[in-house]
């Protein structure tokens, strides 16, 4: 592999960090940060403040508001955020880079699956190991080789690290969209979408809704005809909701979570379920949200029985961009560069990238490594990829800030003629 010989020197280096990038994955994973669990949270942000404030950058934790959330009896309470991270280095170089992935899991700490463990040698099992503690290292040691090379001044770069991801960014959504604004592009650490090591192309939009239905509570053997049953009545809203599949082209709706009554022998007054909306076409989104609101309001009807809903569509569609495409094109010349092939595909999953793009940021968001079965307690990383990972950020990095890398937003092509794009 030849490159030029400073870079080549980095990405030589990079090679070397796969037993130091395994050890901080390992130890990272082995800390459970489930989105709601805040002492996990802040042990998770206590060692990356220390990882990232090697670098030769600021780093700044920073507070997040407390957000809305329905618990399971159908209460609204006001959850506290954990704390998001900021490492900023600021250049002369006329490109801003936005660097983001999430430190939280899917993985509470009530739930089996909380360690590492070794399936063979070049692969882990274990939670978040791939989404996305295994992006957060690949984010650092390819920062580590920017800083290595001649020119790690010539580049802008934050990285933002939140606690909220797998939540949809409640807390941390003004800060996604501040910096969204002040950067010219955008790399995302999610993992690839298939082992293989895809990357994500479109993606399609997310939207969250919750039914709090409440009916009457009574004695199952008294006064049976006394109460109203919110678990029934939920039942009919669900079977209707469900009825929604195949209606919206691309769409899916999934009922995916259900709580309900205390006792076998009470007729239960609150029930709960909560719906997940997958859309391809943001036109569908106030069509759908029309449609449970009208289920939502049948409950209403109903002698003793009220209902409400709650929720929204909070991450739009990804179209694959004039922009998007374009930095494709150059990861994919990084990737010639380093003998690795850079594909992509259409994905249902969502992430901060759609936000980010959104809100006008162009990104690529599934630089991370390559692993698979994540969401689940088969959640595996493949060990060598982070450093092919590391290796392809750290090019595509370095190429960025000498200018052999010329981007520009398509939209914005017009507006500054000094630079042209590859
Ligand atoms: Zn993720």
């Amino acid at each position: 592999m030849w490159i030029m010989p400073d870079f080549d020197s980095s990405l030589q280096w990079i090679a070397d960090q796969l037993p130091r990038m395994r050890t901080l994955v390992e130890r990272w994973s082995n800390i459970n940060s489930g989105s709601c669990h805040r002492p996990g949270l802040a042990a998770m942000t206590d060692e990356l403040d220390h990882a990232f404030s090697q670098l030769n950058a600021q780093t700044a934790r920073i507070d997040l508001p407390p957000f809305p959330t329905i618990t399971d009896d159908g209460q609204t309470v006001r959850q506290p955020s954990g704390q998001a991270l900021s490492v900023h280095h600021e250049s002369a170089g006329p490109t801003r880079v936005l660097l983001n992935i999430h430190m939280d899991t899917v993985y509470g700490p009530d739930q089996p699956f909380q360690t590492v463990r070794e399936i063979d040698a070049d692969t882990i099992n274990g939670p978040g190991v791939a989404d996305a503690k295994g992006g957060l290292a690949i984010i650092l040691v390819a920062l580590e080789a920017l800083q290595r090379s001649d020119v790690a001044d010539q580049l802008t770069w934050e990285v933002l690290i939140n606690p909220d991801e797998e939540i949809g960014s409640p807390g941390s959504i003004d800060l996604l969209r501040q910096a969204a604004a002040r950067n010219d592009l955008g790399l995302l650490y999610e993992p690839s979408i298939s082992p293989d090591g895809l990357f994500a192309a479109a993606r399609k939009g997310s939207g969250n809704f919750t039914v709090v239905v409440c009916g009457q509570a009574a004695h199952a053997g008294r006064a049976f005809h006394d109460g109203r049953s919110a678990i029934v009545a939920l039942a009919d809203l669900v079977q209707s909701v469900h009825a929604l599949n195949g209606q919206f082209d691309g769409a899916t709706i999934n009922v995916g979570q259900i709580h309900g009554g205390t006792a076998i022998n009470t007729v239960p007054d609150r029930a709960v379920c909560r719906i997940n909306i997958r859309i391809t076409d943001q036109a569908h989104a106030p069509e759908l949200e029309q449609h449970l609101r009208a289920l939502t309001s049948r409950i209403n009807q109903r002698d003793g029985l009220t209902a409400e809903l709650h929720g929204s569509f909070h991450c739009p569609p990804k179209p694959m961009s004039d922009a998007a495409l374009q930095l494709f094109g150059h990861l994919r010349a990084c990737g010639d560069a380093l003998g690795q092939t850079v594909e992509w595909a259409d994905t249902g999953g969502v992430c901060d990238g759609n936000k980010l793009a959104a809100w006008g940021l162009p990104n690529i968001d599934t630089l991370g490594p390559r692993g698979g079965a994540i969401h689940s307690d088969r959640e595996f990383l493949i060990l060598p990829s982070l450093v092919g990972r590391a290796q392809l950020s750290a090019l595509f990095l370095m190429k960025l800030a000498s200018g052999q890398l010329k981007w520009m937003s398509p939209s914005d092509q017009s507006m500054h003629p000094k630079s042209i794009a590859q």
